[in-house]
């Protein structure tokens, strides 16, 4: 690196203060901006892949990540209405003792907002970025005016970045999440993320989602496939209407479901589908979900931002003007970014949709020829995030 760099960043959430910790050790001057008026946990459990826990031991977080977290070794979804396994990937096809952990959101905003603040970065809260100036490097906050002139300005303000001007695609399903208490003597498999469906139309997950912090007991994440536009009909109708659905379709859920007394401790999310190209203009880079939003069908999206971070931090490493560094940004990136936007596009429908020959395919066919060499190892590459060789292009490895 040449020169001291001054960093805007748009966005502390995984991806924004990733890039805060990776470019502040660097030493550049970096600042990060959010619209949160304190530093808190949002929302409810994420898994973190293989990609993504190789970039945290970057930042020296993947032990205390891990240990917050509960290891996942399977992934396994059952049809509710034959009983027969549709979906059984194992993380070891791929390698031994290879597996993601399912954490609680909270518990890596947790680690990364320290983790900025501890290199350096100065988090700016209380500040809405309405807008940015690609040429000048400046962003528009609603209440104060401007924010710099920076040497490079990133946009991570995730799925619904205004700084983003590529079209978002609302997928017609998203889910209702809930985080709970781990049931010690419940059924669950406390190494896999289980899902129970019915056709495409209904699904129902359970993924441990480890602890907030040290000593706390463990949790897990529980989420219920919804249409997007049934989500009011949803919220206006007795919650008796949606526990009998949810425990018909997969009855061992019912010491789950009775904890929820209040719609309210049901959090909806809307999935959206959004590619941005190109990824960077002029001193302005785009980050994350802001580049590539997705479905989180094949959890991806928070280890695809941690992965963006760590290509940035490189990328400004080599130096150069603010038009090199995107470029090798956005080498590093774009195969992945590309092949991992299709496979969830593709895959999603599969999953949650109204489609009826997608779920009978899925069972019938895709099912079985999925236990069958090379499949299993595939899959597993597919949901760890390593097709496409991500670490590769960044020099580092899987095996650290
Ligand atoms: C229900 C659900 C489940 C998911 N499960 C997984 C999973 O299992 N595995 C996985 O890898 N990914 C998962 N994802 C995706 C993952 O959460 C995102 O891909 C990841 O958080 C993207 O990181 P980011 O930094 O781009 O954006 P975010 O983490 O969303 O951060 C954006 C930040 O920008 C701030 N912001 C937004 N607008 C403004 C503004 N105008 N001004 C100032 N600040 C603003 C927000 O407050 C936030 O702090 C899931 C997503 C959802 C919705």
């Amino acid at each position: 690196m040449s020169r001291t760099l001054s960093i805007g960043i748009a966005g502390a959430g995984i991806g924004g203060l990733a890039a805060g910790a990776f470019l502040a050790r660097q030493g550049h001057r970096v600042t990060v901006f959010d619209q949160f008026e304190a530093a808190g946990p949002v929302g409810s459990g994420l898994m973190l892949q293989e990609t993504g826990l190789v970039i945290l031991a970057q930042l020296g977080l993947r032990e205390r990540a891990q240990a917050l977290g509960a290891p996942i070794a399977r992934l396994w979804g059952v049809s509710a209405e034959t009983g027969r396994a549709v979906l059984d990937v194992r993380y070891g096809a791929l390698r031994d003792g290879l597996c993601g952990i399912g954490i609680q959101r909270a518990s890596v905003f947790a680690l990364l907002h320290e983790a900025a603040v501890a290199s350096g970065a100065r988090i700016f809260t209380g500040a809405r970025i309405t807008a940015a100036n690609a040429s000048s490097g400046t962003f528009a906050d609603a209440a104060r005016g401007a924010h710099g002139p920076f040497d490079l300005v990133i946009d991570a303000l995730g799925v619904r970045s205004p700084l983003s001007s590529a079209p978002v695609k609302k997928l017609p399903y998203g889910a209702l999440w809930a985080t709970l208490p781990w049931p010690d003597a419940g059924p669950f498999d406390s190494t896999a993320l289980e899902q129970r469906y019915e056709a495409a139309r209904k699904m129902a997950g359970v993924m441990p989602s480890g602890r907030a912090h040290a000593g706390a007991a463990q949790s897990l994440t529980y989420f219920w496939s919804i249409r997007g536009d049934a989500h009011a009909e949803f919220r206006a109708a007795p919650l008796v209407h949606w526990k009998d659905a949810a425990r018909a379709l997969w009855p061992e859920t019912a010491m789950l479901v009775d904890q929820i007394t209040d719609h309210e401790q049901l959090t909806f999310a809307r999935y959206r589908h959004r590619t941005h190209w190109p990824a960077a203009e002029g001193r302005l880079i785009h980050l994350g979900d802001s580049w590539h939003a997705a479905s989180p069908q094949l959890g991806q999206g928070a280890n695809m931002a941690l992965l963006d971070a760590c290509a940035l931090a490189r990328a400004v490493q080599v130096g150069g003007e603010a038009t090199d560094i995107a470029a090798m940004y956005v080498r590093q990136r774009a195969s992945h970014v590309r092949l991992y936007q299709l496979m969830t596009s593709a895959f999603t429908p599969v999953y949650q949709s109204d489609s009826r020959l997608l779920p009978w395919l899925r069972d019938r066919l895709v099912a079985p020829i999925s236990k069958l060499w090379p499949a299993p190892p595939i899959l597993a590459a597919l949901v760890s995030g390593a097709l496409g060789s991500p670490l590769k292009k960044l020099g580092l490895s899987a095996d650290r």
